[in-house]
């Protein structure tokens, strides 16, 4: 009796921390563009890995206003283009990873986003400026949202006993709005859909 007791407190404590751990993401006050926390499990496991070119190319033409813009702007700081198409994305218990959003961003603010990209690519520096920039903050500020923005990906990689994965389910439901009318319907659980290797 007493085991079956101890098992379940321990059961309930696993639940609650695994469930603290997202109503803790983003804790410091949301910014106008900031680090976003992605799981390196799912790593280029997204919109880009999971449609064809031509569907990506579609995506992008509808954000744009079904048009090509002659001068388009930077959803975030207004810089002109050239832009590229940023994917927001929401991470809910128990482990689901969905597309909530497109944004058309600037490289910079889009590399905000994924600052562990922009260092690995040695772009680091010129991003935290623009960051900072954009924010009106300074260089401890940005480095506690970047510092956050890495400890929250740690946390939704670790492997839970509840669902017995490390792995995110991928909601791509999204992508079913009819201004898009792209050819197939998308599911909340798109992982096998993805090709890593196709990211853009
Ligand atoms: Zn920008």
């Amino acid at each position: 009796m007493l085991s079956d007791s101890l098992l379940a407190l321990g059961f309930a404590l696993t639940a609650y921390t695994a469930a603290k751990l997202y109503s803790d993401l983003h804790e410091l006050p949301r910014l106008k563009v900031q680090p976003d926390p992605i799981p390196r499990s799912m790593h280029w496991l997204n919109v880009r890995s999971a449609v064809p070119e031509s569907d990506w190319i579609k995506i992008k033409k509808v954000m744009m206003g079904n048009t090509f813009i002659k001068t388009p702007k930077c959803q975030c700081c207004g810089a002109a283009g050239p832009l590229e198409c940023h994917e927001v994305w929401s991470f809910t218990w128990p482990r689901t990873q969905s597309l909530t959003g497109l944004k058309l961003l600037c490289h910079l603010c889009h590399m905000i986003h994924h600052i562990g990209f922009a260092m690995h690519k040695g772009e680091g520096e010129e991003v935290i400026r623009h960051f900072m920039k954009v924010n009106g903050i300074d260089r401890k500020t940005a480095d506690r949202y970047i510092k956050q923005s890495f400890s929250k990906a740690r946390q939704l990689d670790r492997f839970s006993p509840i669902t017995m994965s490390k792995q995110h389910r991928l909601d791509l439901t999204y992508l079913n709005d009819k201004r898009f009318k792209l050819p197939r319907t998308f599911t909340t659980d798109e992982r096998k859909s993805c090709n890593p290797k196709s990211k853009a």
